[in-house]
């Protein structure tokens, strides 16, 4: 038993019951994403505040009765969620702010957001009965799904763009998931997923098909609501790339907001790179994400990089019905925010994770945030996912290492240099 009343089409509204549907609303094809929609007044018999307060439990599971899995589900032994949320005083008042938090979701198991889904994912799979996992990722969803599944013993077949960052690459490897590095972009490694998972019969983990990653990614506004005392943020920085994040995050103030738990929806701020625009695009010319054709993606940022975003339409109603906005940020911006970030806070992130402070940055300069906002910046990824663009940054901010001999003369030389 869990909380979920039905499975709702976000096209044409027509609902289902969780077993009448595998994945999408039929009329639409893959287009047909579903919204989990709950019995709030059965959950709040189950969980409340008070509760919470008296759970030891740090993981998503802590929330367990707000989340489409059974009561007595097993879920994973990896310890998913309870991430750090950093007061950034010196970061805020660099920016001329007075309240800014990092949520640290670099310090996930598998060093990204994603393990918040792909936790969900393996409860589902298990669930269905389901043999085998799949799913196709420009990186970090994979890395998250064949940790989780490693961490059961789970099969897991992982489709990624060849060019994925080498790191994300050694995880999946490490982890022992069949792994296809796809002749391609993370586009064609999603068309290439879905139709061996259709073929093969395999659990389909999908973002933006499955319509329950965003119910796992929505736990990170539980989080950040309850460390701040049930006192909901302002505004929230957050990178996009396929929307299944920022779907999440409004999602999970949307729970608290009907569960009375909080008392306003804090403004959700989605930020694209430059050259992986669709929905910033969208947005700005009110173009439908249904009709709009796909684009070229391109950024230094790759977990953000997507043509086509699959979540296209949960990431516009997390825009708009939170009053928020899309905001754009050049490859450029996202390296020196790498170091920018990391040196007010000590949080090391990689560009998509850092694209989110990059946007916050560029918000404060458009006059879209206001100094005395409690403000919120989400870092979706570890620094360690992509040393190389790591390394770029820094050299671009002018950090350079002193090469010198092993003498305490050379240290002295290269202090006064
Ligand atoms: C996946 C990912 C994102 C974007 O999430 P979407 O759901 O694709 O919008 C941002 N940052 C990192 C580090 C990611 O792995
Ligand atoms: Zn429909």
């Amino acid at each position: 038993m869990n909380h979920v009343k039905h499975l709702r089409c976000l096209i044409c509204g027509k609902t289902y019951q969780p077993d009448e549907v595998a994945y999408v609303c039929p009329h639409h094809g893959a287009e047909g994403i579903l919204d989990v929609v709950y019995d709030y007044a059965a959950m709040a018999q189950a969980i409340s505040p008070q509760s919470l307060a008296r759970n030891p439990d740090s993981t998503i599971w802590r929330y367990k009765p707000l989340l489409p899995v059974a009561a007595d589900a097993p879920v994973p032994p990896l310890t998913v969620g309870g991430t750090p949320l950093y007061a950034a005083p010196r970061l805020a008042a660099g920016l001329g702010l007075k309240h800014v938090w990092v949520k640290d979701d670099g310090r996930e198991p598998t060093a990204s957001f994603k393990d918040r889904a792909s936790a969900v994912a393996l409860v589902k799979a298990q669930e269905a009965g389901a043999e085998m996992i799949t799913t196709a990722s420009t990186g970090n969803a994979a890395a998250a799904l064949a940790g989780l599944a490693a961490s059961i013993g789970f099969p897991s077949v992982i489709f990624v763009p060849a060019s994925a960052p080498q790191a994300k690459i050694a995880q999946l490897l490490t982890f022992g998931a069949t792994v296809m590095l796809v002749d391609g972009s993370y586009d064609a490694a999603f068309e290439l997923c879905m139709q061996a998972a259709d073929a093969f019969g395999w659990y389909n983990r999908n973002t933006g098909y499955n319509p329950y990653m965003s119910e796992g990614k929505k736990t990170v506004s539980y989080e950040i609501c309850e460390q701040l005392g049930w006192q909901a943020p302002d505004v929230v920085f957050v990178s996009v790339g396929d929307g299944c994040i920022i779907g999440g995050v409004y999602k999970g103030f949307y729970d608290l907001l009907q569960l009375g738990w909080i008392d306003h929806m804090p403004r959700i701020m989605g930020v694209q790179a430059q050259g992986s625009n669709f929905l910033a695009e969208a947005w700005q010319h009110n173009e439908d994400v249904l009709t709009k054709a796909p684009i070229q993606a391109r950024t230094v940022a790759d977990s953000i990089s997507a043509g086509l975003p699959r979540d296209r339409l949960k990431a516009m109603r997390a825009v708009r019905e939170s009053d928020g906005g899309f905001i754009t940020v050049s490859d450029e911006a996202i390296l020196s925010a790498i170091p920018e970030l990391a040196r007010a806070t000590g949080v090391f992130a990689e560009p998509a994770g850092a694209a989110a402070y990059a946007g916050l940055r560029q918000a404060v300069r458009t006059g879209q945030v206001a100094p005395d906002e409690r403000i919120v910046v989400i870092n979706t990824g570890s620094g360690l996912k992509d040393v190389a663009s790591a390394m770029k940054a820094a050299e671009m901010s002018g950090a350079v290492p002193h090469f010198i001999a092993p003498t305490l003369e050379a240290v002295r030389r290269a202090l006064n240099a």
